[in-house]
């Protein structure tokens, strides 16, 4: 996988970039793992491109430059690591409502909106470089997907079954897009078309896969991959896996919450279903079209949080900063976003854990909790509307 899109962003990083950042070196870097960093380094290297970001948002946004202004916030103020908490956060429903653009001499490559479940949907602009990193910070969370997912694997080694729609099949849906960047790991083949699952299809390419000796990966939200494990687990004739094949999954279970089942308990079936050796095959990961960083899962099941993006739990009524380790609504600052402001309180719940992890890497760990009931979510977004955006006073 990650040969072909080493030189990929290499060119990218000699065409678009006359002298690279600190925070690109590291996006784009094939040496250093930003999971490496010691915690020193971390804490002085996200609190350098916050504020480089910050300051790129207020030069080429005037509505962040006004909306600081009337926080009395500005990025320069921001000395230690403690006082990214203090920087004043869009809504997400911000990005619902109005073009929050900040690519002001750049081109917008693709605008993405949201799965929209329900009601109004995000729309976010992403310029080349913007998109670029997004792309980036996906192979570097890959790095946590070792070995299972091997970074110097030949594309005729491994086939992928991808269980989403296509990404033309689905447009500008942004969690088909995520899927599809799976893409660049291998060669994909997908088993939904026209809005109708072929899991039986997928089965069998699984089946033959398995049989014929080679490395297969399975890509897709968690509701197809319980679909699929219930269908071999329903049959005698099931694939012996072994070490020869992984699962990533995304997107969490939408409209099928109903069926959900707790993530131990999926990749239990999945083990089973598919004859693997270990529960450390299958993975999970988390983004949202507001966040233009994935956060993958490591051989814990702990979400890491890449060094260039801070992220906090708030309380839900009063918003503010609460303690690593209890649970609360998640809010996000990604210094990877060049062409639209990303700090942001999102509506899913969500623990961040400070404490150190058993795999070793450094930085935050982040586990979801199931999304927020929707009423109490619009609940949310009124006050944090009230708190936080300028709509009335435009
Ligand atoms: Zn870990």
């Amino acid at each position: 996988m990650t040969q072909a899109l080493s030189s990929c962003t290499a060119t990218l990083v000699n065409r678009v970039l006359e002298e690279p950042s600190r925070l690109d070196r590291v996006i784009f870097g094939s040496r250093q793992d930003p999971f490496a960093m010691t915690p020193s380094e971390r804490d002085h290297f996200l609190l350098d491109v916050v504020v480089d970001s910050l300051q790129h948002h207020v030069r080429n946004n005037p509505r962040v430059a006004s909306f600081f202004a009337r926080h009395n916030f500005s990025p320069e103020s921001l000395g230690r690591l403690a006082d990214l908490d203090t920087i004043p956060l869009l809504s997400a429903d911000v990005y619902k409502r109005m073009r929050v653009t900040s690519a002001a001499d750049t081109p917008i490559v693709r605008s993405f909106t949201s799965s929209g479940t329900s009601g109004a949907v995000s729309r976010i602009e992403r310029d080349n470089l913007t998109l670029q990193r997004l792309s980036g910070s996906i192979r570097q969370a890959a790095r946590l997907l070792e070995p299972w997912v091997p970074r110097d694997v030949n594309d005729e080694d491994l086939e992928l079954v991808n269980l989403g729609p296509s990404r033309e099949e689905a447009g500008e849906i942004w969690f088909a897009y995520i899927m599809a960047m799976a893409e660049i790991i291998a060669p994909s083949t997908y088993y939904v078309s026209g809005g109708v699952s072929y899991l039986e299809a997928a089965a069998d390419a699984v089946m033959e896969r398995i049989t014929s000796g080679g490395l297969i990966g399975i890509v897709g939200a968690p509701f197809l991959l319980f679909e699929l494990a219930k269908r071999f687990l329903s049959t005698k004739k099931r694939p012996k896996a072994h070490e020869r094949l992984f699962v990533i999954t995304g997107g969490g279970w939408k409209r099928n919450q109903a069926q959900a089942v707790v993530p131990s308990t999926l990749r239990a079936m999945t083990v089973e279903a598919f004859g693997l050796v270990s529960e450390s095959q299958i993975r999970d990961g988390f983004n949202q079209v507001e966040l233009n960083s994935i956060f993958f899962e490591c051989d814990y099941h702990r979400k890491h949080v890449p060094p260039w993006v801070h992220v906090t739990a708030r309380h839900i009524e009063t918003l503010k900063a609460i303690p690593a380790g209890e649970a609360g609504l998640m809010s996000y600052v990604d210094a990877s976003a060049m062409s639209y402001p990303c700090f942001f309180i999102a509506d899913d719940l969500g623990t961040v854990s400070a404490d150190p992890c058993p795999c070793g890497r450094t930085g935050p760990t982040v586990t979801y909790h199931s999304r927020i009931a929707r009423q109490q979510a619009e609940g949310c977004s009124s006050k944090l509307d009230a708190k936080l955006t300028d709509r009335r006073r435009k």
